[in-house]
């Protein structure tokens, strides 16, 4: 199986409460890529300006990730985000973007990133969604996206969640999107416009999984964020949390069963947890499969439920 994922590709400057970096790789594309090569073919689509070089196709394709796809545009300059976070790691604040060669990008996907089985469109402007969309008729996709494009670009956005399986948003973006305040209400709506599955993230508080609209087929799922002491960075959380959750089920052949999407949101958390441990793509650029794995078996242990007898008396 494939995936292809379009989003940003970046050049990040982050301050947090634990340290600062002026400039690191980031961009949604690279986050998710990065976690999603732990168990799937992933193929990034984008440009970049020649600000980003063989140091960053590197780290990239170290982890297998296919580059052909990320455009390098000659002059331009890499798109940019910086950022900070205050003592609650949970909200970041913008302090700067710059589109740089985003601003005028027309994709054009390869054959292989158009035949990929699953599509993820993750965080960048709606339209250039829709563009890729367009192109890759994958049989699953998904979408993420921010209060920037809810703000600037609603109806863009709105057309573009109309066209894909499954929205993985923030709570308070899926708030924002719906004009609900309750979450469980506002993951209906975004059902109603077309996703059949919704995964609301909550940060450290973990992630929720909304399924079906009827009274039949409705289903819901949380896990809590893994328990970590040392978080020193959350930008790409999100990001890692998608790959994870896609790329495990691209990896294990799409299977969309309960099950499978319950297995691919500890994916997700665990990934994401690793993403926050040390700034950037530091740590889940030289993270191991088994680390995964053990975090996983961690995290199933001690979310059981099911297990525990009944109340007594
Ligand atoms: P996350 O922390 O998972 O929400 O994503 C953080 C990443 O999103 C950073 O690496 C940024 O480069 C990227 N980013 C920030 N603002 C935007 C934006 N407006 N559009 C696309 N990507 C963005």
């Amino acid at each position: 199986m494939a995936l292809t994922v379009v989003g940003s590709i970046a050049f990040d400057a982050v301050r947090t409460p634990f340290g600062e970096r002026e400039r690191m790789l980031g961009g949604a594309a690279v986050h998710f890529s990065l976690a999603a090569s732990f168990f799937t073919e992933v193929r990034p689509v984008g440009p970049v300006g020649d600000d980003f070089g063989g140091e960053q196709f590197e780290l990239l394709e170290a982890r297998g990730i296919a580059t052909e796809d990320i455009e390098r545009v000659a002059g331009g300059q890499s798109f940019f985000w910086r950022g900070h976070y205050d003592f609650d790691l949970n909200v970041a604040h913008t302090d700067d973007t710059q589109l740089g060669v985003f601003g005028e990008f027309e994709p054009k996907l390869s054959d292989a990133a158009k035949s990929a089985d699953t599509l993820f469109l993750a965080n960048i402007q709606p339209d250039l969604q829709r563009q890729v969309r367009a192109q890759c008729p994958a049989g699953f996709s998904g979408l993420d996206s921010m209060n920037l494009w809810i703000e600037t670009a609603k109806d863009s956005l709105t057309a573009a969640i109309e066209e894909v399986d499954c929205l993985v948003v923030n709570d308070a973006e899926i708030r924002m999107l719906t004009g609900e305040s309750n979450l469980a209400r506002a993951a209906r709506a975004v059902m109603e416009m077309g996703p059949q599955a919704v995964v609301a993230k909550r940060g450290e508080y973990g992630a929720a999984l909304f399924t079906g609209t009827g009274a039949e087929d409705q289903s819901f799922f949380a896990l809590p964020g893994f328990p970590l002491e040392d978080v020193r960075d959350p930008t790409g959380a999100g990001d890692s949390f998608a790959g994870g959750f896609f790329g495990y089920l691209d990896g294990s052949g799409g299977d969309l069963d309960e099950a499978n999407l319950r297995r691919a949101m500890g994916y997700g958390t665990v990934l994401a947890s690793f993403n926050v441990e040390e700034f950037g793509t530091e740590r889940v650029s030289r993270l191991q499969r088994e680390e995964i794995d053990e975090r996983f078996e961690a995290l199933r242990g001690m979310t059981q439920f099911e297990g525990v007898p009944a109340p007594r008396g």
